[in-house]
């Protein structure tokens, strides 16, 4: 559980006014003193991520916000950065002091939960300094907690429990096999692949092709060949490292289906059919239009980097246009992202669903066309027809 990456986990977001007990509920909740418990008003800063695992949730991130009555040209930062993590967060749990009540600065956060779609829980919080337990809402289930006596900490597990056991399931390749198929996944190990380990991707790939009874060949791609060869019956699938693509679809034949890691991705963590729409775009820029390259974290570059040589090269050649490229990495994108007619977005391996959709959605809402790399890199080698073939629906976006 501890490898489990920090995007596959379920993210509770903890919200409340300065010491309304956030900390000490999560001390109580994990059972470790793993958030730091002070009197002293305003201890949290800036968002605190704890990766966790919470019975019965599975692997969690905890995510611990400054309090939402901070004061100050610095406590408003506080509170703008906490209100972000709104963006990523799959369940709100606000924290307030049971024997005061819900006062405006819940029932603004409760609004801003509401009004993201999020389910949320209330936790009436303290109860073992209560003489009456003042908090009531309509809005969201109430449950009372004392962090200190433990009151209620089982209860809530169940709630978060039973919230998460309510979330859309996103499988990778998990609803395209069944049992006993055979799929064969490329992984060309260059330069570029990490030392002793396959990348993260790959990894998830091949696991969720294990937990759906399939069976899982990894090859590079110079065994390709062989290994299809070695093999009685046809694969169900070709799952492919998309830089190997061109290659790679030379050497499958054309009645097996074929497709890449990062298309699978685009589906996964995010909106494919709106990467398609933005990968089409690609053939509308003209010269001088302006090329945001967004990337999830910061990275150590390759010399032959992804983001910063490759998809700028490859996008030049394929449009014949004199691109301006940006590069931003990290949280969100720049406020200037109206300047661009594209934004080209890493695979963010490192994103969660939730963050994945709302950059996707900022970008919708701007009405800036968005593709990300596996997607583009599809498009602009003239794979892209074949590696849709087995998502009919999305196909039907490219083929408009
Ligand atoms: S794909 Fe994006 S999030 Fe993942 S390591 Fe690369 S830059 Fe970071």
């Amino acid at each position: 559980m501890k490898n489990t990456p920090r995007s596959n986990r379920f993210h509770i977001a903890i919200f409340g006014k300065r010491n309304s007990g956030k900390s000490s509920l999560i001390n109580a909740l994990t059972n470790q003193d793993i958030a730091i418990v002070s009197d002293v008003l305003g201890t949290t800063a800036d968002p605190v991520f704890k990766t966790i695992e919470i019975l019965p949730l599975g692997p969690c991130v905890l995510i611990d916000t400054a309090g939402l009555d901070d004061v100050g040209i610095l406590g408003e930062l506080r509170v703008s950065k906490s209100l972000s993590v709104l963006n990523k967060a799959d369940i709100a749990i606000i924290v307030v002091d049971a024997s005061t009540g819900i006062d405006r600065f819940d029932e603004e956060i409760i609004r801003k939960v509401k009004d993201k779609g999020l389910p949320g829980i209330i936790v009436a919080h303290k109860t073992d300094l209560a003489n009456e337990i003042r908090v009531h809402s309509v809005d969201f289930k109430v449950v009372n907690v004392s962090s200190k006596t433990k009151e209620g900490i089982e209860k809530l597990k169940k709630e978060l429990g039973k919230i998460a056991a309510t979330e859309d399931k996103f499988e990778i390749v998990g609803d395209l096999i069944d049992p006993s198929d055979v799929v064969v996944l490329v992984t060309p190990i260059d330069s570029a692949a990490p030392k002793g380990r396959i990348i993260l991707p790959q990894q998830q790939v091949l696991r969720d092709i294990l937990d759906s009874d399939g069976i899982g060949l990894v090859t590079k791609e110079f065994e390709l060949e062989k290994t299809l060869e070695s093999l009685k019956n046809k694969p169900k699938m070709v799952i492919t490292d998309s830089q190997a693509f061109g290659m790679v679809s030379k050497i499958v034949p054309e009645d097996i289906p074929l497709t890449s890691f990062s298309i699978l991705f685009a589906r996964h963590k995010g909106d494919l059919e709106e990467l398609v729409r933005g990968a089409k775009s690609i053939d509308s820029l003209k010269d001088d239009d302006k090329v945001l390259i967004a990337e999830g974290c910061t990275h150590h570059r390759q010399a032959d980097d992804i983001g910063t040589v490759k998809i700028p090269r490859w996008l030049t050649k394929s449009t014949g246009k004199s691109i301006i490229f940006d590069y931003y990495s990290g949280h969100g994108f720049p406020e200037n992202i109206k300047d661009y007619q594209l934004i080209v977005h890493c695979g963010a391996c490192m994103l969660n669903r939730k963050e994945v959709l709302h950059r996707i959605n900022q970008a919708k809402e701007k009405e800036i066309p968005i593709v990300n790399y596996g997607v583009l890199i599809a498009y602009v080698h003239g794979i892209f027809e074949r590696a849709l073939d087995l998502f009919p629906n999305v196909k039907t976006i490219y083929e408009e």
